[in-house]
């Protein structure tokens, strides 16, 4: 039931559920009646006799994603299939958003239909999982800084909700390769499809570090009863965990339990973490205090198969992992759909600098001041990556925070001043907000100071 990091023969995944294992114990599925799903051939009324059977949990079916090892590295990276190396540059701290696209598959006896609404609500799940934001399940999580939202442009720059529906029965059965229909451009899009994902709760092809990025199969797939919040799968797995922790493989990261208790290098066995202590099977339930590998096992770890409400927090090794797999396999998926450019305002302050186009990475930022209007004749282009707001005094308030990193310092002199900035092309560019503002001098009163644009840089539209 453990499956293995590396030598998985199969390519792809095997979701056959081995004949007679089921607890008899359930209720049979009655005649005319229909059951709420069928796997391997055996029909369960009911969504608890489906997950509390042994065809479930002794398949590992709480995720049924199996995690390929590529043929050879294809990118030597900090977070490759075999090592993470945790460096401070993959700290959470510029935001990466991704936009989701979410293909609804129902059948045509109506199973698997799900509401814009309920939808939404996995979005919002995801973010309060990653976000750990406070009052939430997820609150005692480490902020991994990445959040999602269903796309707004789909891959023809057309209008969206994020949302795509088919009605197809064997597409719905997790048959007939549909991502070679519906997939949108998967390096720009995280693509999730809800449909019976072959008796699993969920699950993806293969880590990004698998070699699968950017082809139609890259997809995350969740069973369409435990999508959302309070779906009809019911407790314990119907408060949308189940794609957090798919969405947390899709991002480059393991089972707890890989390689169960493994010992050695943390970052080179099991999980390739170690703030995650090793564990010998997976847990389900929620016991308080399971202990497997001589540590308190990781239960409250979004990657391991525990109850939905248990599930609360990635690690901060597991979120530097994550970013680093952003940065090194998903380049171009968090800068989709390019930069965006935004002002703020400091009230009395003069000028204010600006763009005539978003700056995107390997592009140009233009940024321009005018002074002609003021007593100045220079200017001062600060930019920082933290914004501020501070009176200090005469009626200037100083927009970016000075004790952040400094990334630009540029003079340039006339009643126009302008700068022509190359963005290196580079993803650690990717999400990376620029908080700018000019200081005006040369003039009387001494200094001026003018309202700030920020920049997030992102790829070209
Ligand atoms: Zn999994």
């Amino acid at each position: 039931m453990l499956f293995p990091r590396t030598g998985m023969a199969s390519a792809g995944i095997s979701l056959m559920v081995l004949a007679g294992t089921s607890t008899a114990s359930a209720q049979p599925v009655q005649p005319g009646q229909e059951p709420v799903i069928t796997v391997n051939g055996q029909d369960f009324a009911t969504w608890q006799e489906y997950t509390s059977s042994a065809a479930f949990q002794d398949a590992g079916l709480r995720c049924g994603s199996r995690l390929t090892a590529p043929r050879a590295e294809i990118l030597q990276s900090d977070c490759s299939f075999t090592i993470t190396n945790i460096k401070p540059e993959y700290d959470p701290i510029a935001l990466y958003q991704i936009p989701v696209v979410v293909h609804v598959i129902e059948n045509t006896s109506g199973q698997g239909q799900i509401s814009d609404a309920l939808v939404q609500s996995q979005i919002d799940i995801l973010n309060e999982d990653f976000r750990a934001m406070p009052g939430t399940n997820g609150a005692n999580g480490t902020d991994t800084m990445i959040e999602f939202y269903l796309a707004t442009e789909d891959p023809n720059g057309n209008p969206t909700n994020g949302i795509t529906r088919s009605v197809n029965n064997t597409w719905f059965n997790d048959g007939g390769s549909y991502w070679n229909t519906l997939a949108w451009d998967t390096n720009r899009y995280l693509n999730i499809y809800t449909n019976s994902a072959s008796g699993a709760l969920g699950y993806v092809p293969n880590l990004p570090q698998g070699g699968i990025v950017g082809s139609n199969s890259d997809r995350v797939v969740v069973l369409w009863s435990s999508f959302g919040l309070n779906g009809p799968i019911g407790p314990p797995f119907d408060k949308g965990r189940t794609t957090t922790h798919e969405v947390g493989h899709y991002l480059g990261l393991d089972h707890t339990f890989s390689g169960g208790c493994a010992g050695g290098n943390c970052y080179t066995t099991g999980d390739l973490i170690c703030d995650t202590n090793d564990e010998s099977f997976p847990t389900f339930g929620c016991p308080g205090n399971k202990v497997s590998c001589g540590n308190s096992d990781p239960v409250d770890n979004y990657m391991d198969y525990s109850d939905d409400l248990c599930m609360e927090m990635f690690t901060p090794e597991q979120t530097n992992r994550m970013r680093c797999t952003l940065e090194s396999w998903r380049t171009e998926l968090a800068c989709s759909p390019g930069s965006i450019a935004t002002r703020f305002g400091g009230g009395s302050n003069y000028d204010t600098v600006y763009s005539a186009v978003n700056p995107y990475i390997g592009g140009n930022l233009t940024a321009t001041v005018n002074v002609g209007l003021t007593p100045y004749n220079n200017a001062l282009l600060l930019c920082y990556l933290a914004p501020a707001s501070l009176d200090i005094g005469l009626g200037r308030t100083l927009l970016v925070d000075p004790s952040s990193l400094r990334v630009l310092q540029l003079i340039a002199a006339g009643p126009v001043a302008q700068w022509n900035l190359p963005v290196p092309n580079i993803p650690v560019f990717c999400g990376v907000t620029l908080y700018t503002q000019a200081y005006l001098f040369g003039g009387q009163p001494n200094y001026g100071l003018t309202n700030a644009q920020d920049w997030t840089f992102g790829y070209a539209p």
